[in-house]
C-alpha cells in the first residue's frame, strides 16, 4: 500500500513551479490530488492528465485562492468530486518586490491578500469537513524570509511571518479535533523563474548554501509529502526549513 493511498489532497496554485512538483510527488504516493491555477491553463490541463497516468484521480481547478468566496466554493466542488479532504497545501504565492521608499500600497496589499489571506480562506473552508471527518493535515508554504526578512520584500516576508503565526494558531485550535496544521519553509530553490537569471548571480547564492546548492520543487515537496502523511502524526505547529543549512 502506498503512503497516501485513499487519501484526497487539494494543493493551491499547482500549475507551475513547487505546487507542481508537490501535486505530483503526492499523485506518486498514491492520494487524489485536486488542484487550482489562476492563469496558466494549459500548464494545469497538461499536469492532470500526467496525475491521471499515474493511476489516481486528479482534477485541476480554476480558482483564485485569495478570494474568500471562491475558495469556499472550491471546497464545496471538490467534496461533491472527492468525497473528502484530508490535506490541503497552501501553496501558491506571488511577489512584487520592491525597496519600502519605491513600494507603492497596490504592491503590499496584492502581496499580502494573495499569500496570507489565501491561506485563511482556504483554511477556513476546509476546516468543516475535516472537522466532520476528525482528522486532517494542513501544510502552509512560507519561506526563510518570513523567519529572517529580506530588503526588497518586506511585503513577502510580512506575508510569510503572517502564515507562520496563523501555522502556528490553527494547531492549537485544532489540534483536540486530530487536525494538524505545519508550514514549510524553502530557501532558494530553483524553478523556471530562477533559470532566467543570470548565472553568476545564481552561482553566488549556490556557493552562500551550506549544502553548495539551491533546492529543487521535490526537496520541498518530499518535506510536504512527510507532513501530509501518518509518518509525521504526532507533528503539529511547526516551522520545517528546507533550505540546505541557509538558515541554522
Ligand atoms: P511560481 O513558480 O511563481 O508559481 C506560483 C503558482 O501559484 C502558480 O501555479 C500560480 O498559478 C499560482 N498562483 C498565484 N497566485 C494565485 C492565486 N491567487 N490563486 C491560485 N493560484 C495562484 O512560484 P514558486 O516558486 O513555485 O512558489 C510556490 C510557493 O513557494 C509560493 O508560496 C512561494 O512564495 C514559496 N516559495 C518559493 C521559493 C522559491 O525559491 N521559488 C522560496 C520560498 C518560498 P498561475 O501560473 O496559473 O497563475
Amino acid at each position: 500500500m502506498k503512503l497516501l493511498e485513499n487519501q484526497t489532497a487539494i494543493v493551491t496554485g499547482a500549475s507551475r513551479g513547487i505546487g507542481t512538483g508537490i501535486a505530483q510527488l503526492l499523485a506518486e504516493l498514491g492520494a487524489n490530488v485536486a488542484f487550482t491555477y489562476l492563469s496558466s491553463e494549459a500548464k494545469a490541463k497538461e499536469l492532470e492528465a500526467e496525475l491521471h497516468a499515474k493511476g489516481v484521480k486528479a482534477k485541476a481547478y480554476h480558482s483564485d485562492a485569495s478570494d474568500y468566496k471562491a475558495a469556499e466554493q472550491l471546497i464545496t466542488d471538490v467534496l461533491t468530486e472527492f468525497g473528502k479532504i484530508d490535506i490541503l497545501v497552501n501553496n501558491a504565492g506571488i511577489t512584487k518586490d520592491g525597496l519600502l521608499m519605491r513600494m507603492s500600497e497596490e504592491q503590499f496589499d496584492a502581496v499580502i491578500k494573495a499569500n496570507l489571506k489565501s491561506v485563511f480562506n482556504m483554511t477556513k473552508a476546509v476546516q468543516r469537513p475535516m472537522l466532520k471527518e476528525r482528522k486532517g493535515s494542513i501544510i502552509n508554504i512560507t519561506s526563510v524570509v518570513g523567519i529572517r526578512g529580506n530588503a526588497g520584500q518586506s511585503n513577502y516576508s510580512a506575508s510569510k511571518a503572517g502564515i507562520i503565526g496563523f501555522t502556528k494558531s490553527i494547531a492549537l485550535e485544532l489540534g483536540s479535533r486530530n487536525i494538524r496544521c505545519n508550514a514549510v519553509a524553502p530557501g532558494f530553490i530553483e524553478t523556471e523563474m530562477t533559470a532566467a537569471l543570470d548565472e553568476k548571480v545564481v552561482a553566488g547564492w549556490r556557493d552562500g548554501i551550506p549544502l553548495k546548492r539551491g533546492g529543487t520543487a521535490l526537496d520541498v515537496a518530499n518535506a510536504v509529502a512527510f507532513l501530509a502523511s501518518p509518518m509525521s502524526s504526532y507533528i503539529t505547529g511547526q516551522v520545517l526549513q528546507v533550505c540546505g543549512g541557509m538558515l541554522t
